[in-house]
């Protein structure tokens, strides 16, 4: 499904990625960890499109096609989805607006008619249910004046209506209280289908506890220096990175 091979990226002439080697098949769960500052949302940034980073070298390929010949609303109704670290407020454009018509601009791209209103209630009021989400915040503003908790829980229930091929959640976890990390895992644990893939970046295992990750990457120095299964993840939460530092130095 998504293919990074040799991928080098700076911003203003530092750089951020270098080396860096991703394989996501469909059907797989992959957690990228690793210290602050690594290159880990840069990574997000990078395969939504956002042309603030400067790709240096390398390939990225998704379902076989280049990805870098995709513009950002391409590759969004092709069914990459990117939950973000910090969303951003959109006053005066409900929620209801703003997802009814981004679901119509993927299903005209597949040549499908657009949802009636009726339609589009009903598919919304199937998906509040999977995150939890009360139905005066998709009566409000996109993430107007939304808690911290509030906001992530809305980057799910987003994923859950545009029903993503590759789904990237950049540290939707942080600045969850126990329940909403739940709620969280459990939308991302439904959503899992055999013909979708999801990529959890996360600073912190507890996630890891509620959503199994086939693979775990960590990054540090914007590369991947090692990958495991679930037990590194719980490895680096008693551990920490030191130690993954001193081994790549030897
Ligand atoms: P992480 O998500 O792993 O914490 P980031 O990808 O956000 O790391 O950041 C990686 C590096 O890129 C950091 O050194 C950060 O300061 C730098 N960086 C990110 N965004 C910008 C920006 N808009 N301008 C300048 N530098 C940036
Ligand atoms: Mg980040």
């Amino acid at each position: 499904m998504l293919s990074i091979k040799n991928l080098q990226v700076s911003i203003d002439g530092q750089t951020i990625l270098k080396q860096f080697n991703l394989e996501v098949k469909a059907g797989e769960i992959h957690a990228i960890m690793g210290p602050n500052g690594t290159g880990k949302s840069t990574l997000a940034s990078v395969i939504a499109g956002r042309d603030l980073f400067q790709v240096d070298s390398g390939e990225i390929t998704y379902e076989g096609k280049n990805l870098f010949d995709m513009a950002p609303e391409e590759r969004a109704r092709e069914g990459i989805f990117l939950g973000f670290q910090y969303p951003v407020e959109i006053p005066g454009v409900s929620m209801a607006n703003f997802m009814r018509t981004a679901m119509n601009e993927k299903r005209k791209h597949f040549g499908m008619e657009p949802l009636s209103g009726a339609e589009f209630l009903k598919i919304m009021e199937q998906k509040k249910k999977l995150v939890d989400i009360h139905s005066n915040l998709t009566n409000r503003a996109v993430n107007e004046g939304f808690s911290g908790g509030e906001k992530k829980k809305n980057e799910i229930f987003q994923m859950a209506l545009l029903d993503p091929k590759l789904a990237i959640l950049d540290e939707t976890d942080s600045g969850l209280d126990i329940d909403a990390l739940k709620i969280v895992a459990n939308g991302v644990n439904k959503l899992r289908r055999k013909d979708n893939a999801t990529i959890v970046i996360t600073h912190y295992q507890r996630l890891l506890e509620h959503i199994i990750p086939d693979y775990v990457h960590v990054l540090f120095d914007g590369r991947i220096v090692k990958s495991g299964d679930k037990e590194l993840a719980k490895q680096l939460e008693s551990k920490g990175y030191e130690w993954i530092k001193k081994e790549i130095l030897v």
